[in-house]
C-alpha cells in the first residue's frame, strides 16, 4: 500500500468506522458463535502472496464481527464502560501514525511532555492536591499506564521496595527475603481480582478485609487488623483502598483509612478505575476527599472519560518512590539530558520500557469536549442510572441491592438466588440487552451499568421493558 492508496483507503476505512458507530444499534449486542468459531473461516497459513486489500476489508463482516461483543452498542450494559469518542479516535491514528516508543524523554520529547502536563490537566480537572501535580518543580507527579491493574502493581512495587530500604536502612543486617517473607498488603473483600494479583505478583501476603453494611473499608476494621498482624510479627506495608468498587460502585472510608496508613508508614493506593472520571464535577468531588492521604492514585479516562482503551491515570506525591524502585540505567538507553532533573524518563514509572504517545488522545478529548462537555457527559450517565433505578423500585417484584452513587444499579428479583441466575441466562441468551452479575453478601445480584456514549432514556426503558417481560415469563 503506498501513500495515495493509503489515503483513499484510510478515508473508507473511516466510512465503515462511522458507519459502524453510527448505526450499532442495529446489531445485536452479543454475539452468538460458539468457542473455535474463527478458525474454520480464515486459512490456516498467512499467505504466501499480498491479499488484495478489497478481499481484507470484505472479512470484517464474513469473520470479525459475528464474534464481536458491541461494548458501544447502547443496549451493552456490562461490567464498566470503556471510553470511545471521535476525538480520541482521531489522536490513535496520529499515534499511530507517529508510532514512537517514548521511553525516555530524548526518545520523543512531545510524547513525554505531552504526557506530563496532560496529567497535570487532569490532576486539576478532578482538584487533586497539588502534591500530586508535577508542574514545574514538584516532587509529584501523573504517568499514563496500561490499566489500573499495572498502576496497583507498580504501586505495590515501589511500597514494597520503599519499606525494604526504610527498614534496611535502620538493621543493614536484614535481609530483602526476610523482610519480604513478613510484609502483608490490604484491600477489602470488594476489592478488583487486580488487587489480590498484585500481591502473587509482588510476592507479599495480601489480606482482605470485610467492609460494612455499605460494601466500604472502614478505618476501624482495617486498624483491628493490622494490630494483630503486628502483633504476629509482620510488617503491613501496603494498603489499596477502593473508590468505585467492581462489585457495587462502593466506597472504601479513605478519610478514616488515610491518617491510620500515615501513621504506620503503610502506603496507601487509591484505586478509582470506574469512578475516577465522576470527580471531575464539583458535585461528586467529595467522594474523593481523603485523597490527600494517599502517596498514590489512579483512575481510568479509559473507563468513562471519552478517551479509548488503554489510557489509565496514576499520579504519585514522590516520583522518587516509583523511580527509585524500578530504575535501570543501560548505556544504550541513556541521554545528555537524563541527569540535569529537567527530564521525565518514563521507562522508571512503569514495567516495560515501551510505551505509546497515549496522550494525544487526552489532549484531543480534553479539547474538543472542554471539561464542561465532559461533565455533562458523566451527568447524562449517573442520570440515566437514576433513571433505571426508579423503574426497578417502581416494581415490587425487584429490589436495589446497594446505593446507586454513579452510574452502577445492583438489583435483582425478591427471592432465591436460583431464580436471578436463571433471570440473567434468559436476559442474556435473548441477546437483546446484555449484563453481568456480581455477589453481594451470597446474593446473587444484576448489575446494570450505563455504558455506551450514546445511550438514551429510550434505550433505558426498553432494557427495562425487556427485563420485567422475561422476569414475568419467569
Ligand atoms: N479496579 C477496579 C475497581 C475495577 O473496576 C477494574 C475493572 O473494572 C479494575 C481495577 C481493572 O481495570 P484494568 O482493566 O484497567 O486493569
Amino acid at each position: 500500500m503506498d501513500v495515495d492508496e493509503f489515503r483513499k483507503r484510510g478515508k473508507e476505512m473511516v466510512d465503515y468506522i462511522a458507519d459502524y458507530l453510527g448505526n450499532i444499534e442495529q446489531r445485536q449486542v452479543y454475539p452468538d458463535v460458539q468457542p473455535g468459531y474463527l478458525r474454520s473461516l480464515i486459512p490456516e497459513e498467512a499467505p504466501e502472496e499480498p491479499d488484495m486489500y478489497e478481499d481484507v476489508v470484505r472479512d470484517i463482516e464474513r469473520v470479525i464481527m459475528p464474534g464481536v461483543t458491541h461494548w458501544h452498542s447502547p443496549y451493552f450494559f456490562a461490567y464498566f464502560p470503556t471510553g470511545n469518542s471521535y476525538p480520541a479516535m482521531l489522536a490513535d491514528m496520529l499515534s499511530g501514525a507517529i508510532g514512537c516508543i517514548g521511553f525516555s524523554w530524548a526518545a520523543s520529547p512531545a510524547c513525554t511532555e505531552l504526557e506530563t502536563v496532560m496529567l497535570d490537566w487532569l490532576g486539576k480537572m478532578l482538584r487533586l492536591p497539588g502534591d500530586f501535580l508535577a508542574g514545574t518543580e514538584g516532587e509529584g507527579g501523573g504517568v499514563i499506564q496500561g490499566t489500573a491493574s499495572e498502576a496497583t502493581l507498580v504501586a505495590l512495587l515501589a511500597a514494597r521496595s520503599k519499606i525494604i530500604r526504610l527498614i534496611q536502612s535502620d538493621s543493614p543486617e536484614r535481609t530483602e527475603v526476610e523482610i519480604t517473607s513478613k510484609l502483608v498488603a490490604y484491600s477489602s473483600d470488594q476489592a478488583h481480582s487486580s488487587v489480590e494479583r498484585a500481591g502473587l505478583i509482588g510476592g507479599v501476603t495480601m489480606r482482605k478485609i470485610p467492609t460494612d453494611d455499605k460494601f466500604a473499608l472502614r478505618g476501624e476494621t482495617f486498624r483491628k487488623v493490622l494490630e494483630e498482624d503486628k502483633r504476629a510479627g509482620l510488617i503491613p506495608f501496603y494498603l489499596c483502598a477502593t473508590l468505585g468498587t467492581t462489585p457495587s460502585c462502593a466506597f472504601d472510608n479513605i478519610i478514616e483509612l488515610g491518617p491510620i496508613c500515615t501513621s504506620e508508614s503503610v502506603w496507601m493506593h487509591v484505586d478509582a478505575a470506574y469512578a475516577g472520571s465522576a470527580f471531575i464535577c464539583p458535585e461528586f468531588r467529595p467522594l474523593l476527599n481523603g485523597v490527600e492521604f494517599a502517596d498514590s492514585f489512579n483512575f481510568n479516562p479509559h473507563k468513562w472519560l471519552l478517551v479509548n482503551f488503554d489510557c489509565s491515570a496514576m499520579w504519585v506525591k514522590n516520583r522518587s518512590d516509583i523511580i527509585g524502585a524500578f530504575k535501570m540505567d543501560p548505556l544504550y538507553l541513556k541521554h545528555d539530558h537524563q541527569e540535569s532533573g529537567l527530564v521525565t524518563d518514563y521507562r522508571h514509572w512503569q514495567i516495560p520500557l515501551g510505551r505509546r504517545f497515549r496522550s494525544l488522545k487526552m489532549w484531543f478529548v480534553f479539547r474538543m469536549y472542554g471539561l464542561k462537555g465532559l461533565q455533562a457527559y458523566i451527568r447524562k450517565h449517573v442520570a440515566l442510572a437514576k433513571e433505571f433505578e426508579g423503574l426497578v423500585l417502581a416494581d415490587g417484584r425487584f429490589e436495589i441491592s446497594a446505593d446507586v452513587i454513579l452510574g452502577l444499579v445492583c438489583f435483582r428479583l425478591k427471592g432465591s438466588n436460583d431464580l436471578n441466575e436463571t433471570l440473567l441466562k434468559r436476559i442474556n441468551s435473548a441477546r437483546r440487552i446484555h449484563l453481568v452479575p456480581c455477589q453481594l453478601e451470597g446474593k446473587f445480584v444484576l448489575r446494570f451499568a450505563i455504558c455506551a456514549r450514546t445511550i438514551e432514556s429510550r434505550h433505558v426503558q426498553e432494557a427495562w421493558a425487556h427485563i420485567v417481560q422475561v422476569a414475568s415469563e419467569l
